[in-house]
């Protein structure tokens, strides 16, 4: 038995033991590397960030497969995680948002659902998946080093040495930084950018909670409970979050994450507790109080100064911020550990490349600096014009389209490149073929000039140089003659255990389910982008979701739904009986009615 690792040389030196650094830890350990991960706190302990989304599990689904390591897919798989990590995680089936006005009830014709994915996401109870991966980085022979503190850091040619208030002296060939927003590097060399170039303003408040029922019945007319995924209660400036780890059969956790994040130039902190302000806040929006009326935390409030931070530059001569230590926008669309396991992969290559080269020069790890700063661009504008569209639900309804139009294409196109890395073994298909992209190298070719033309058209409102109505009509205007394919693939489907092989999904059914999402992600007139089978008969026949088709009521504002140039000559769905199961999850129905589209309000 070994009770203290006396080994003080290692090749890669990792300061924080949370989700990157235990990850990056795992594989790097897996390759043959020798890491000691060091933490001035011990597992468990208490972490925020739990919402996952597609782009976050197919990643690691690809590190999994292209490192070797099964055990790291147990994470993103809620069957595999109940049984081998812990039945303390909830599930997501969508992003819920849900638009409020100060005094006023809900209006359930303003409730949005994105669906993430024909497999459930997570919501992981960050405290067990953290320890889960520490503790696999070590049975990979990483050496841990817990409640241990930095006391002095130095690079030079000869490589890193650490002083740590063990009294310990630890020489490595590389330093990579996980501590997150309190970074030891970005301390040490002054790396921040002050101040931050990020547009966006907010601070948070949040616990974890029990008893916070599910906001559904009166309030939810489709299809998905809002308990089942990820709720966001967005207002002027700010927004809530309800992430229940209680949503699934198979967990045994009560605990509901909540949390509140506001715009501080509107509502600057005041001189109260934060239980107190968050309060506060849920009193101002009626509906939102009904849910948390009996709601009590479990574990103190935490209340944060302005979230945002970035960093002139993210990696040196044998060093590197990982994405939560190089900069941070805001949680709002679950970005953050995407982000981080979209770094892992960036750096894992070339890192171990170095270790056998011995050249850590920074320009083998540009790259990686160029994709944090892109992504942490990309993050800020694209919440920076959520809060500024939450002046208007019409302009939030459209921005959401940007932001959808994004991601599902990108998840597509990264589950058609992991496919084809199964099939054939080669690493190429893991590399996008997007050239100047704007977030990711698998985004469609085009996204990058419909998503800075969005942004413009959203900072124009912000202004006054427009209204919300026309900037709204704008974006879905453009969203219209924006020509994107919808690269959905059935082995791709398949490979990402969206669906089974044994379901049957013809390339017509395809092309169906592309009509329909094509139509879904630029109409004002859906509600739920979720991926069930009526939803896709429904879009592909243009008509708008159940729910909103009611006369309009005197301060609506009809968005006309803006004609694309093929409108003309597409035909209505067949009605023909198609030979898809109805378990498959993206698989249109065999059988229904199409009425002509019915003219409906947008709210
Ligand atoms: C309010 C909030 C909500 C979020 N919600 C989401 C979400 O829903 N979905 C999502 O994808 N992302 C979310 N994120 C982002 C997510 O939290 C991060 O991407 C993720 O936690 C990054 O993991 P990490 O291991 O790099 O850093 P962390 O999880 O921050 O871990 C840092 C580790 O470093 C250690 N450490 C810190 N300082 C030192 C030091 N001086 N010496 C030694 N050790 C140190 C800490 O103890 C900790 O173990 C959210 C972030 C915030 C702030």
């Amino acid at each position: 038995m070994v009770i203290q690792e006396t080994k003080h040389d290692f090749e890669v030196a990792i300061l924080g033991n949370g989700l990157s650094g235990s990850m990056l830890g795992t594989i790097l350990g897996k390759k043959g590397a020798s890491v000691v991960i060091i933490d001035e706190d011990q597992h468990p302990r208490f972490a925020v960030g739990e919402s996952t989304i597609p782009h976050t599990s197919l990643i690691v689904s690809i590190l999994a497969e292209k490192y070797d390591l099964p055990e790291l897919e147990h994470i993103v798989d809620t069957q595999r995680l109940a049984k081998h990590v812990c039945t303390t995680c909830g599930i997501k089936r969508h992003f819920g948002y849900v638009y409020h006005r100060p005094g006023q009830v809900y209006d359930r014709r303003e409730g949005l659902q994105f669906g993430t994915s024909a497999r459930d996401e997570n919501h992981w109870f960050r405290q067990d998946i953290d320890a889960y991966l520490h503790n696999l980085a070590v049975h990979y022979g990483a050496v841990p080093r817990q409640k241990t503190k930095v006391t002095s850091l130095e690079i030079n040619k000869q490589g890193v040495k650490l002083h740590t208030s063990a009294g310990e002296e630890i020489r490595a060939r590389y330093l990579v930084d996980g501590t997150g927003h309190k970074s030891i590097l970005a301390e040490r060399f002054g790396l921040r950018e002050t101040p931050t170039r990020l547009k966006h303003h907010s601070r948070t408040l949040f616990t974890h909670m029990v008893d916070v029922p599910p906001f559904d019945d009166a309030n939810n007319p489709l299809p998905i409970s809002y308990h089942k995924g990820t709720l966001h209660h967005c207002f002027e400036r700010g927004w809530f979050w309800v992430i229940p780890f209680n949503n699934n059969p198979l967990s045994t956790n009560p605990i509901i994450s909540v949390g509140l994040t506001i715009d501080p130039r509107r509502y600057p902190k005041p001189d109260m507790s934060a239980e107190a302000e968050f309060n506060e806040f849920v009193n101002r929006y009626p509906s939102v109080a009904e849910q948390f009326k009996d709601g009590k935390a479990v574990r103190p409030w935490v209340s944060t100064g302005r979230l945002q931070y970035s960093s002139k530059q993210t990696v040196g001569y044998r060093y590197c911020l990982m994405s939560h230590a190089s900069g941070f926008v805001d949680p709002l669309f679950s970005r953050g550990m995407f982000n981080t396991v979209e770094i892992i992969q960036a750096l894992a290559d070339p890192l171990l490349e170095a270790l056998k080269t011995d050249n850590f020069n920074d320009e083998a790890f540009l790259a990686v600096d160029r994709q944090q700063q892109k992504v942490l661009n990309y993050n800020d504008d694209l919440v920076n014009c959520s809060f500024i569209s939450w002046d208007d639900f019409d302009l939030w309804n459209a921005w959401l389209r940007v932001f959808g139009l994004g991601t599902f294409l990108a998840e597509f196109h990264l589950m058609n490149g992991m496919s084809d890395y199964t099939r054939t073994g080669d690493p190429s298909h893991l590399v996008g073929k997007t050239q100047n992209s704007i977030f990711c190298d698998f985004e469609d070719p085009d996204y990058a000039a419909f998503f800075k033309d969005s942004v413009e058209t959203v900072e124009a409102y912000e202004a006054g140089g427009m209204t919300s109505t026309a900037a709204a009509q704008r974006i879905f205007d453009m969203a219209n003659q924006y020509e994107f394919a919808v690269p959905i693939r059935k082995d791709a489907l398949v490979r990402a255990h969206w669906m089974k092989e044994e379901d049957q999904l013809s390339e017509r059914d395809l092309g169906f389910i592309r009509r329909g999402f094509r139509w879904a992600l630029t109409t004002p007139l859906t509600r739920d982008v979720v991926s069930s089978s009526a939803a896709f008969f429904r879009w592909c026949a243009h008509r708008p979701d159940p729910h909103l088709c009611v006369e309009s009521d005197s301060q609506s504002r009809d968005l006309k739904t803006p004609r694309r140039r093929d409108e003309r000559k597409e035909r209505r769905p067949s009605l023909r009986s198609h030979a898809v199961r109805s378990s498959s999850p993206v698989a249109p129905p065999s059988t229904t009615d199409a009425r002509p589209a019915v003219q409906a309000s947008t709210r």
